[in-house]
């Protein structure tokens, strides 16, 4: 059985998700893998690392002329993050949904955001925004090497495939 073979080919997304610096200080690092987990995706990459400015750079050069870009860097740089892959059906809109809006304030109870966080410049988690952001992401942070493709023993229960 080959994973990639057509038909569940969607089953196959994936997405990078990364706990914050204030979320490995905060121990949250367990409860968001086990939602991730609960839910049913699939762990194919993690790591701890201590960011570089180099990549978070370009991580966010997208936001490089907000007002808040230089803080964002300095505290996305004040500690060690946990970056990881995750697989499954729709993986990037959904974890979207899990981690919440952007603003805890504004962020619905049930997600990461909303049940964990209180303020926009310490909001303990990131996910890729789209599937052609993720694959960006995942390559800035991860060697092909370290992705380790796996066959789950859930993945039946989880998709009737
Ligand atoms: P995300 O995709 O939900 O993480 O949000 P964005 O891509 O818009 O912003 C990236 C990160 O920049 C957010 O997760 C926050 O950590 C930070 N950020 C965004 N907007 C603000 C803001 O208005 N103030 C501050 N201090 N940080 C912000
Ligand atoms: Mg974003």
């Amino acid at each position: 059985f080959r994973l990639h073979s057509a038909g569940i080919a969607g089953i196959r997304e994936q997405t990078l998700v990364a706990v914050k610096p204030d979320g490995v200080q905060r121990q949250l690092v367990g409860e968001i893998i086990q939602r991730f987990e609960k839910r049913g995706f699939q762990l194919v990459g993690l790591k701890l690392v201590q960011p570089s400015r180099d990549v978070l750079s370009e991580h966010y050069h997208d936001l490089q002329k907000k007002p808040f870009y230089s803080a964002l860097i300095q505290y996305m740089s004040s500690g060690p993050i946990v970056v990881m892959v995750w697989e499954g059906c729709d993986v990037v809109s959904v974890s979207r949904m899990m981690v919440g809006d952007t603003n805890p304030a504004a962020a619905r109870p049930g997600t990461v955001r909303g049940d964990l966080c209180v303020h926009i410049s310490r909001n303990a988690i990131h996910a890729s925004d789209s599937v052609a952001v993720a694959k960006k992401e995942i390559s800035l942070w991860f060697h092909g090497s370290e992705l380790v493709e796996w066959e789950s023993c859930t993945r039946k229960n989880n998709y009737n495939v």
